[in-house]
């Protein structure tokens, strides 16, 4: 089987649709989406039912919980807490259905599906490091942990002693060791590099592999700014920070 491994799509829809034309000659046979579908983009209302058409396995975000009212955004900064309120408007009532169904944490197969980190899902904490990706690896009960929300592509890989981060952009996946995987931000990058960002999981070969494809940026902040959404998050979509 091959996977598409999507994260971070924050409503951005020309992110979404060069990823997914990517796809098309990958021969995907299944989609996962670590969460936050929604939040600082201009179209998510497109951006969710886009995964629906592909019977994506969605798990909750942050900011998908936050336009449910299901999280405080008084932790948000102004222009998250902006595109929460903005984003909320969007949705329609079947959207804001199909958000309030995902759950925190998916298990299917070899693989373990979680917004932040998996400890405590439901913190949304972030996982950046080798350290970090221990708490989450001593928890999850499938050799592979899907996460996203740094924004930032990462591999950890763990032989029960210790991890190590691998350098991608493609590993060999050894079937004694267990990883977890960050696939990076399709809609929102934060690694400098403005490209969207997605994995490809080959359980034959058996390979991880992060790819970066070009999208229509300008386009997309066009969008954003029309909108009325802070120029900050059409601006930052440029520098990918
Ligand atoms: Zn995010």
């Amino acid at each position: 089987m091959r996977y598409a491994v999507l994260s971070d799509i924050h409503g951005n829809l020309e992110a979404l649709n060069s990823v997914m034309e990517h796809l098309i000659s990958e021969r995907i046979d299944r989609y996962f989406c670590l969460g936050d579908v929604v939040g600082y983009g201009a179209n998510p209302s497109e951006c969710l039912n886009r995964l629906i058409e592909v019977e994506a396995l969605i798990v909750a975000g942050n900011h998908d919980y936050a336009c449910l009212g299901k999280l405080q955004i008084s932790w948000f900064n102004d222009a998250a807490r902006a595109a929460v309120t903005w984003t909320r408007n969007q949705l329609g009532f079947t959207e804001l259905d199909s958000l309030r169904r995902l759950p925190l944490t998916a298990t299917e197969g070899a693989f373990t599906l979680v917004h932040g980190s998996l400890k405590y899902p439901q913190r949304f904490e972030y996982l950046h490091d080798a350290a970090q990706a221990i708490d989450s690896i001593r928890v999850c009960r499938t050799q592979i942990c899907l996460v996203g929300h740094t924004h930032v592509p990462a591999i950890f890989s763990s032989d029960n002693n210790k991890v190590d981060y691998l350098e991608g952009p493609k590993i060999r996946v050894d079937s004694e060791r267990r990883y977890v995987i960050n696939s990076g931000s399709v809609g929102q990058p934060r690694d400098g590099d403005p490209r969207a960002s997605y994995a490809i999981y080959d359980d034959e070969e058996p390979t991880v592999e992060i790819k970066r494809v070009e999208y229509d940026v300008k386009k997309a902040q066009e969008k954003i700014l029309r909108a009325g959404l802070p120029a900050r998050l059409a601006y930052r979509l440029s520098e990918g920070r």
